[in-house]
């Protein structure tokens, strides 16, 4: 039976259906019962794997989930609305999400945590920096014309675009950066985080006229959510040092510590 699973492509059936026979007998079922277990479980089997597919796809830095994002840690932050989101209506919607904050609050945290329920529910999705993009963005068109290099940034239902602000773009990037914003504008949902204000893009664009006409686009249906809050890597790193500290019997003037493991 197995040669006729693997031609019919049942790969998930062909592995298990020793186990779910021996189940099916000790349990009595039902001819209609079993086959429909038998479905089911083919099917799970292969939405496992397009799951995998489209987190190899998505090449998020770590699979870290919203049930460990410590709320109570980020007073500021409203829970309630980061629930809201991850409900995924603003993919449907094709609303962006901006996360704005200074670093270590959470936001490559929070944004990579809902592009996997997005993809736990089956969306597509692409992680990136801004820094990764503008390269992107300048590397010789090959085909596809116009839009060549911008359809991978295109495509997926959610893009990421982390860390804007820590790299000027060139006049070519920019340019390019828009035309992808443009793009996606009312097509697909953007997250996007950083540490700048809105202000301060006039100056990472290098033109004053684009930023506005960008931020036009990105802003006109989107949720922006400011993290005015403590670095969590700072926290993490005040534990380990009140620990020596402990440990060694050694003062610190630990307010002298500056955020050096930033981005
Ligand atoms: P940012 O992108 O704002 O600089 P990150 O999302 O990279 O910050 O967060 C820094 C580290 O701290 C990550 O390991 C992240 O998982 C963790 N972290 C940040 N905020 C929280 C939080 N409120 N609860 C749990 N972990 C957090
Ligand atoms: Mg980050």
């Amino acid at each position: 039976m197995n040669e006729q699973l693997k031609r019919l492509g049942l790969t998930q059936l062909a592995r298990v259906l020793p186990t779910l026979l021996d189940e099916a007998r000790v349990q009595q079922l039902s001819y209609e019962a079993f086959l429909r277990q038998a479905l089911e479980t083919e099917l799970g089997g292969r939405q496992q794997r397009a799951l995998e597919r489209r987190m190899r796809a998505a090449h998020l830095p770590r699979r870290v989930r919203l049930e460990a994002f410590d709320f109570s840690f980020q007073p500021t932050l409203s829970e309630r609305l980061v629930r809201e989101l991850a409900s995924l209506r603003f993919v449907q919607a094709a609303t962006n999400v901006v996360l704005l904050g200074p670093p270590g609050v959470g936001k490559t945290h929070l944004a990579s945590a809902l592009a996997l329920v997005a993809m736990e529910a089956g969306y597509s999705a692409l992680f990136t920096t801004l820094s990764q993009l503008a390269a992107a963005l300048e590397a010789p068109v090959t085909r596809g014309g116009r839009y060549g290099r911008l359809q991978r940034y295109i495509r997926p239902h959610i893009l990421i675009v982390d860390e804007v602000g820590y790299t000027r773009l060139t006049a070519e990037q920019a340019h390019q950066l828009f035309e992808l914003v443009a793009a996606r504008y009312e097509r697909g949902a953007m997250v996007v985080t950083s540490n700048l204000s809105f202000a301060e893009w006039g100056g990472l664009l290098g033109d004053d006229v684009l930023a506005t006409a960008l931020l036009d686009r990105l802003l006109h249906h989107a949720e922006i959510i400011t993290i005015n809050g403590r670095s969590y890597r700072m926290r993490e790193r005040m534990a380990t040092d009140t620990a020596e500290r402990s440990a060694s019997g050694v003062g610190q003037n630990l307010s002298a510590v500056t955020d050096s493991t930033s981005r």
